[in-house]
């Protein structure tokens, strides 16, 4: 194959890598807002680049990126866990006040309305295995997600599945989150887009609630004392983010191989 890349192929490169190898990926993402350092649209990008990878390996073609992703109001504890004062205060995901800008979520019900229908395009192009790589690990995304998965898988001919972008590879503590350290890295290994020197100089600790980035801790209600990010994106390396691209990669190769050799 010359690309696996959707849409510079040509139709007959398209049915001759369907022939061979029934799988479609679709990396979904939304822009949003990952701290000052990191590029508006880092979900779906490491969604892209996860997808391709994954295309090189297990064969089949990756659609181009949906910039689309949802969030929710964000809980009294989860605000507390963030280090919020208020926290009766209206959040949405990441949109903390201190920002400055916006990021582009969907409301859920238009979400599962847009992805919905790119699934269904899909399905009439007979594709065996459906593989969405979701590159945002909202709770309410990967449930709408996934509930579109079991739903299609059931009522049409295509196996639908989702993989996330960002899987933790065995036995590590979980130190993925938002816009921290592994986060960071991650985009420093695939693009020259971070600047880690719109952070203040590293003496002074980093807080969730001021900056709009988090450990995994914070979402699980389990901050340290002072609220801040344990992650610190200061201490972000293209050699850190290698590893756990790697190793979402060889897991999801893992997951897709299975899924079809079952078909
Ligand atoms: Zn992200």
């Amino acid at each position: 194959m010359r690309t696996v890349e959707f849409e510079h192929l040509r139709p007959g490169e398209i049915l001759e890598e369907q022939a061979r190898k029934s799988i479609a990926y679709l990396p979904i993402g939304p822009l949003e807002w990952h701290g000052p350092a990191m590029p508006y649209g880092s979900d779906p990008m490491v969604a892209h680049y996860v997808a391709v990878e994954l295309a090189k390996q297990t064969g089949g073609v990756v659609m181009p990126t949906l910039f689309c992703g949802t969030e929710r109001e964000r809980s009294p504890e989860t605000l507390d866990a963030m280090g919020f004062e208020d926290t009766a205060q209206y959040i949405v995901g990441q949109d903390f006040p201190s920002n400055g800008m916006k990021s582009f979520y969907s409301k859920e019900d238009v979400f599962c309305l847009v992805l919905r229908e790119f699934l269904r395009m899909l399905i009439m192009q007979k594709y065996k295995l459906i593989v969405i790589i979701n590159g945002h690990g909202a709770e309410n995304q990967s449930y709408a997600v996934n509930r579109l998965c079991v739903e299609l898988s059931n009522e049409t001919e295509s196996k639908i599945i989702s993989v996330s972008s960002f899987i933790l590879p065995d036995g590590v503590v979980p130190e993925v989150g938002h816009g921290n350290c592994v986060e960071c890295s991650t985009l420093m290994y695939l693009t020259d887009d971070v600047d880690l020197s719109t952070y203040p100089p590293e003496e002074k600790k980093l807080k969730s609630c001021e900056w709009g980035i988090n450990d995994l801790f914070t979402y699980l209600h389990q901050p340290n004392e002072d609220k801040t990010v344990q992650g610190d994106p200061r201490t972000a390396s293209k050699e850190i983010g290698k590893y756990y691209l790697d190793a979402a990669i060889q897991m999801g190769i893992k997951t897709v191989e299975e899924e079809y050799a079952r078909l």
